[in-house]
């Protein structure tokens, strides 16, 4: 599974679990990784 942002491999927890985020754009479901997530933060409101 790789962000959609940053394409780069996002990391699974020991539960298989990746940590990553699912975030909505533009009705696309997008995963992103979690340092994409904290700079897409700010980023959110203008694509939604
Ligand atoms: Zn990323």
């Amino acid at each position: 599974m790789k962000c959609d942002i940053c394409r780069n491999e996002i990391a699974k927890s020991f539960l298989g679990k990746i940590k990553g985020t699912y975030i909505k754009i533009n009705k696309d479901k997008k995963i992103v990784c979690d340092e994409c997530q904290s700079r897409y933060k700010n980023l959110k409101e203008k694509f939604s």
